[in-house]
C-alpha cells in the first residue's frame, strides 16, 4: 500500500529531477516554444516541496491536491494549470484514504490525465505531455518501471510529430524534428514515481 509518505517522496523526487534537467527542458522549449519550460517547472516544484514541508498533508489525496494547487498558483506558463490539474484531479480521485493501492493510483491517474485532455483539448499524437502521460497510465497496471519506460518512449516519439496544441503549434511544419518539452517533463514525473517506489 502507498501512504502519504510515498506521495511526498514522489513529489520531492520530481522536484530533484526537474532541478537536474531544467536546462535541458528549457533548451527543448527554445526551438518550438519560448525557452521557459525548465524554469517554469523548477519554480513550481520548488514551491510544491516548500508547501508540503509547511502544511504536512497526511493522506495521499491531500499531498497531490496541495501539490496541484501550488503548481497552478506559481507557474505562469501553460504547463502550470495542466500539471496542476493532473495532480489535483488525481488527488481528488484518491479521496481521503490513509493508504491506497497501486491499482487505485493507476485508476486515479487516468482520471487526472483525462482532466488534462479536457482542459487542454489535446489528443495523443498532438505533440504534448499527453503523448507521454497516456502510455504511462496504460503501462501502470504492469509496474511503475513500465510506466516510466513507456513515458520516456512516448516523449521520444514526439520528435517527428507536428504540434497541434500549445505554443509549438504556431510553428506548423517547423515544429517537426524537435522533442516536446512537456512530454519530456512528464517522463521525468513518471521516472520520479518509479524512483519513489524503489524501481
Ligand atoms: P508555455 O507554452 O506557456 O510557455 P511551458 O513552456 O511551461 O508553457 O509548457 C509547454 C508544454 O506544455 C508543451 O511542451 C506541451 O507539452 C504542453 N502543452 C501546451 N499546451 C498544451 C495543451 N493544450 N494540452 C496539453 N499539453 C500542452
Ligand atoms: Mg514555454
Amino acid at each position: 500500500m502507498l501512504d502519504a509518505d510515498f506521495f511526498r517522496r514522489w513529489m520531492t523526487a520530481t522536484a530533484a529531477l526537474v532541478d537536474r534537467e531544467a536546462e535541458r527542458l528549457t533548451a527543448l522549449d527554445s526551438p518550438i516554444g519560448d525557452a521557459d519550460h525548465g524554469t517554469n517547472l523548477q519554480r513550481g516544484f520548488t514551491a510544491v516541496t516548500a508547501a508540503l514541508e509547511e502544511e504536512k498533508p497526511d493522506t495521499p489525496g491531500a499531498v497531490l491536491t496541495l501539490a496541484g494547487r501550488r503548481l497552478i498558483s506559481t507557474v505562469g506558463g501553460a504547463s502550470g494549470p495542466l500539471y496542476g490539474t493532473l495532480l489535483r484531479r488525481t488527488g481528488k480521485a484518491l479521496g481521503d484514504a490513509a493508504e491506497v493501492s497501486a491499482e487505485q493510483l493507476a485508476e486515479a491517474l487516468r482520471t487526472g490525465v483525462d482532466a488534462v485532455r479536457t482542459l487542454g483539448g489535446a489528443a495523443p499524437g498532438d505533440k504534448t505531455m499527453i503523448d507521454a502521460l497516456v502510455p504511462a497510465v496504460d503501462a501502470l497496471g504492469d509496474s511503475f518501471a513500465a510506466a516510466r519506460d513507456a513515458a520516456d518512449e512516448g516523449a521520444r516519439a514526439t520528435t517527428p510529430l507536428q504540434a497541434r496544441k500549445g505554443r509549438a503549434s504556431y510553428l506548423g511544419e517547423r515544429s517537426i524534428g524537435h522533442q516536446d518539452p512537456g512530454a519530456t517533463s512528464s517522463a521525468l514525473v513518471m521516472a520520479a514515481l518509479a524512483e519513489a517506489a524503489g524501481e
